[in-house]
């Protein structure tokens, strides 16, 4: 059927097949309009049918309260970082931030032009092996809201609960974990992630705002960064990526006719699962992040021997299982294994380092 690599690409990540073969089939003819979706005007009767209808199947996936506006933007997650303060600060100065990571702590820095980032908890000393407890966070009177990564991409690290923040709104930014099992939009007060892990290609980024939060953006806030302004437009304040839209559409439906969250978290459980305990029982390969912490989207493990990294991946990637080196911040290998990963590339990841060991382990 087809001859598609085992992809475990941090992101862009892979995107189900099921989904770039529908896009294929519908490229130069959508709708029998004779004209590809990328050809056509946003503001057709047609493509605004196919953003409301991905609205409602978002809605149902994700189970997104009534109160919660559903936006998309450009910029990725990291223009978010900026926008967030810029939108959400209101006449407050501060922010308190968890700091669990590269991600986090980006978020932190850009956190400077606006005011005081309060990094309230922070594993950094552990390593970012481990998160924060509950007991450890102490919240300030005075921010405005409170920001966290549940997974943290490049480490693989990923928080085993959700932070209770009382009536401080929790901002999360979902990128690299958003839709892979269910959650509870309503502990949120913000949701935002880029596409290009679990939602589509790179280009769109989402964000799931509780409605009492939209009015608060400092008076300099541009429209087009402005959510309030964005809701208000339909997303459409100027013209969206709107083939990503389209893709992302696909990948809903795709989900949808999947099973939904449920069952998709169940498959990314069991191939983590497949892969951590592959990890475990081998004297060759290492994962050292806190066990309840070990995210089940990006799996970290080093070699027992640094030097034969170069030879792993070499011949990883003529198996066909690509992208396994881990983050040049990081080292040692990464397998990203987002929801449109199946078990079977994890079977063949599994495999291979099995085989890898006994060649080259002691
Ligand atoms: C990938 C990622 C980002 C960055 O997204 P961009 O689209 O490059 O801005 C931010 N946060 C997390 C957790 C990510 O995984």
């Amino acid at each position: 059927m087809n001859n598609r690599s085992h992809n475990f690409c941090a992101g862009p990540a892979a995107i189900p097949t099921a989904v770039l073969q529908r896009a294929q089939a519908e490229l130069l003819n959508w709708q029998e309009r004779g004209v590809s979706v990328m050809e056509m005007s946003h503001r057709h009767s047609s493509f605004m049918a196919l953003t409301a209808q991905a609205e409602a199947n978002l809605r149902q996936l994700m189970q997104i309260p009534d109160n919660y506006k559903v936006i998309f933007v450009q910029g990725g997650a990291t223009a978010q970082f900026s926008l967030l303060p810029m939108n959400l600060l209101g006449d407050k100065t501060q922010v308190d931030f968890i700091d669990t990571g590269i991600w986090s702590t980006k978020a932190i820095n850009a956190m400077a032009p606006y005011g005081s980032a309060n990094v309230i908890a922070s594993s950094k000393e552990q390593g970012y092996l481990t998160v924060p407890q509950q007991a450890d966070l102490q919240f300030s009177a005075n921010s405005a809201y409170v920001h966290y990564c549940p997974n943290e991409t490049i480490g693989g690290l990923a928080f085993d609960y959700v932070p209770d923040t009382g009536d401080i709104p929790l901002v999360a930014d979902m990128s690299s974990m958003i839709m892979s099992e269910p959650m509870d939009i309503s502990q949120f007060g913000v949701v935002y992630a880029g596409a290009q892990k679990n939602i589509g290609p790179a280009g769109i980024t989402l964000l799931i705002v509780r409605e009492d939060l939209l009015g608060h953006a400092r008076h300099d806030t541009p429209a087009v960064f402005n959510y309030q302004q964005q809701w208000k437009n339909d997303s459409m304040l100027n013209t969206p990526p709107t083939f990503a839209w389209y893709l992302a559409s696909l990948v809903f439906e795709w989900l949808l006719e999947n099973g939904g969250l449920e069952a998709i978290g169940e498959q990314n459980r069991a191939k983590a699962a497949a892969l951590y305990s592959a990890i475990d029982s081998s004297s060759m390969y290492d994962n050292n992040v806190n066990r309840a912490n070990r995210s089940i989207m990006n799996v970290t493990f080093t070699l027992a021997d640094d030097a034969l990294n170069g030879l792993f991946l070499e011949q990883a990637e003529a198996k066909g299982l690509l992208n396994l080196k881990g983050h040049r911040s990081v080292g040692g290998m990464r397998a990203s294994i987002y929801n449109a990963v199946p078990m079977a590339s994890i079977e063949a990841l599994v495999s291979f380092m099995q085989d890898f060991e006994q060649q080259h382990g002691k």
